[in-house]
């Protein structure tokens, strides 16, 4: 079956990758990406605070398991014709698997205008060493994972640059109280300017107006969560209020049942705490490769299932905090910190690009943990919620 993936980030890769293993027809499937390098997006903070590109050329990597890869950005779509457009080109399709992503959420006035974002963050790692030489600032707008990566990555790196994390509402929410308050004490020895309750009313040219007053600031980086790429929300798919597409448990669009979206691109109807996360992506892709060929045989296919076991997440080259969630999702498990936090931190994020690599090669299958029966929590029991940014 002709299979077209649009999408080569965790989620689509491996999807593709895990499709050719399972039905040896490598050649009838196709990956579209209008990028031609893989993106480490989880490595993006450390690529901003000066650390090399985590990129991956495509091409060659495809080529060599001869899985056909279009270069060229999705910008139409014919379900009647099972047709999708690349830059303007037809490109048919047998089964369609939507494999997007998502962006920074620029909605904030003057985001787009002065703000940074992960999506353009070369732009200021270039600006960072001057900013960082003449003692300037940097405000990182949000508390959540990508901000706190991204305050501490850029003090740790940049000890004279000013860092301030500025946000409203809690700090961190996916940790637990003693984690978070691991991650503040880290933040504030490394040096960052905790500023909370500022809810950021504009970004500006000269830094950002809040309620608690304007911040002066050479950049702002916005990590205020993520929405959908614009390509996705404007296809026709049955979206929520930030693009992305409804999909069931199977993963297949509410309102076009035979597409498939999996990755950051999916939000699940009547699970919309998942997270917008890698570790949601992977095993989205490799159960979407697992489900096609299910039904290609006729044979049953059960939901989409994940357990999602914690959160890791870096404070720079030397701190770490890794949470644990409970088997009903509740933010009580084991915490890890300091040089095992590290370790850890950083087995898991080379463990993505494992995994993919041991699925292409046919070495390991990727497996992940399913999610056990529903329980109802007891009251006040603090549960994982959002997106990873
Ligand atoms: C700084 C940072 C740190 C993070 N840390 C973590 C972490 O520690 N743990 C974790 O689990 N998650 C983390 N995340 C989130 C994680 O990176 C994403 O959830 C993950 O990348 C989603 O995978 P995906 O395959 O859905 O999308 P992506 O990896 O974003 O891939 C989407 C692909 O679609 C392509 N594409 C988009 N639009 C088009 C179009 N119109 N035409 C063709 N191609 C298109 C893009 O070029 C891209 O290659 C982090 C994110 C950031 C930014």
């Amino acid at each position: 079956m002709n299979t077209v993936i649009v999408g080569a980030g965790y989620a689509g890769l491996m999807c593709a990758f895990r499709l050719a293993r399972l039905t040896r027809k490598p050649e009838e499937i196709t990956l579209v990406d209008r990028a031609e390098r893989f993106t480490e997006r989880i490595r993006l903070h450390e690529f901003l605070a000066g650390a090399r590109a985590p990129t991956h050329e495509l091409a060659p990597w495809l080529a060599a398991h001869k899985i056909n890869f279009v270069r060229g950005a999705l910008d139409g779509w014919s379900a009647d014709r099972g047709e999708i457009s690349v830059d303007g080109r037809p490109v048919r399709y047998e089964q369609l698997v939507l494999a997007l992503g998502s962006r920074t959420d620029e909605r904030l006035p003057g985001a787009r205008e002065f703000g940074a974002t992960f999506e353009r963050c070369a732009d200021l790692r270039e600006e960072i060493p001057a900013i960082a030489a003449r003692n300037g600032r940097v405000l990182v707008i949000g508390a959540g994972l990508t901000a706190l990566e991204a305050a501490s990555e850029l003090k740790e790196s940049h000890p004279s640059l000013g860092v301030a994390l500025v946000y409203a509402g809690t700090f961190a929410p996916f940790l637990s109280e003693r984690a978070r308050a691991h991650a503040r004490r880290v933040l504030e020895k490394l040096g960052v300017e905790l500023v909370p309750d500022a809810r950021v009313e504009a970004i500006t040219a000269r830094g950002a107006r809040t309620s608690k007053g304007e911040l002066t600031a050479d950049r702002a980086l916005v990590c205020t969560g993520f929405v959908a790429p614009e390509a996705l929300a404007s296809l026709g798919l049955a979206v929520d209020d930030k693009g992305f597409a409804k999909v069931d448990r199977f993963l297949r669009s509410i309102s076009h049942s035979d597409v498939m979206v999996i990755g950051d691109g999916a939000a699940i109807v009547g699970d919309e705490g998942i997270h917008k996360a890698c570790k949601t992506a992977l095993p989205m892709g490799a159960y979407a490769a697992d489900a096609i060929v299910a039904r290609a045989h006729h044979h049953e296919v059960a939901p989409f299932s994940l357990r999602d076991t914690g959160v890791c997440v870096s404070l720079g080259r030397n701190e770490a905090v890794i949470q644990g969630y409970g088997a009903d999702g509740a933010i009580n498990g084991p915490v890890f910190t300091g040089r095992l936090g590290v370790f850890f931190k950083e087995m898991i994020a080379r463990y993505t690009t494992f995994s993919l690599r041991a699925e292409s090669k046919n070495r390991l299958a990727y497996r992940w943990l399913r999610a056990p029966a529903r329980k109802t929590l007891a009251a006040g029991t603090e549960v994982r919620s959002g997106a990873a940014a």
